[in-house]
């Protein structure tokens, strides 16, 4: 693989004190290799994790703005002072449960990056869009709108891929869905900056299990995975980040 993988864990709204410990200790317990894997639980939860070594951490979300009278706002600083060094942009629950359109979702990536920290970009289509065909068509425009101005933020950015009908559904992509898709985002990235879209991780997200995440991991433009449900379940999670290297 030109590109080392990255497997990122979306806790959304779950996890506890208890649950950072528990996969704290299962992820100790991996065997050190070229993988990198972020945690990304509530906010709350990130400076509960101590001694982190084995893996990096990340929010779910952050403000397009620096600082300010922005009530329940959390910044790139306060992430990063929680201990985060990556963050989730522009998740498909964000883009439609708080309205988070592509001009915003560019904003935060911008932010994200300003600050340092590594931005996870999530992108996908709905299950009509697919249908009619309109996939590529969408993954485009989501991409335009962050890197069609500032190219230079592919080089700094991981993309994922997360078709929406797979997202907690139990119904992932197939291999060969993901793998057309993924290479048609590469193809897509290549018009920003031909050596960074050759360089960036995409990660495929919907339903990554256990079971299902090794024939996904074989595909060649499929870098890793962020993973919902399954990154609730400390060993399940583990042998996913195994089954990767
Ligand atoms: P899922 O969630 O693995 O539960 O489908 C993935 C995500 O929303 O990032």
């Amino acid at each position: 693989m030109q590109r080392t993988p990255l497997i990122a864990a979306n806790w959304k709204m779950h996890g506890s004190t208890a649950l950072v410990q528990q996969m704290s200790a299962a992820l100790s317990e991996l065997p050190p290799t070229n993988l990198t894997i972020v945690v990304c639980p509530p906010a709350t939860l990130l400076p509960r994790f101590s001694q982190v070594s084995s893996f990096a951490l990340g929010g779910q979300t952050l403000s397009h703005e620096v600082s300010g009278a922005y009530t329940g706002e959390l910044s790139a600083e306060l992430l990063q002072e929680a201990g985060a060094h990556y963050v989730i942009v522009g998740h498909s629950e964000r883009r439609t449960l708080n309205n988070e359109d592509d001009a915003l979702v560019a904003a935060k990536l911008k932010r994200a990056v300003a600050a340092g920290l590594i931005p996870i970009l999530c992108i996908g289509e709905t299950l009509a869009q697919r249908q009619q065909e309109k996939t590529e068509q969408v993954l485009a425009q989501q991409l335009d709108a962050v890197y069609a101005s500032q190219p230079e933020l592919l080089a700094k950015s991981v993309i994922a891929y997360e078709p929406i009908w797979a997202i907690g559904t139990g119904e992932s992509a197939t291999p060969e869905q993901a793998q057309a898709t993924h290479a048609f985002i590469r193809q897509h990235l290549a018009q920003y900056d031909t050596q960074s879209a050759v360089r960036a991780k995409i990660l495929y997200g919907g339903s990554v299990n256990a079971g299902n995440c090794a024939a996904l991991f074989q595909q060649a433009d499929i870098d890793g995975a962020l993973v919902g449900g399954a990154s609730l379940k400390p060993a399940e999670f583990a042998q996913i980040c195994l089954a990767v290297t």
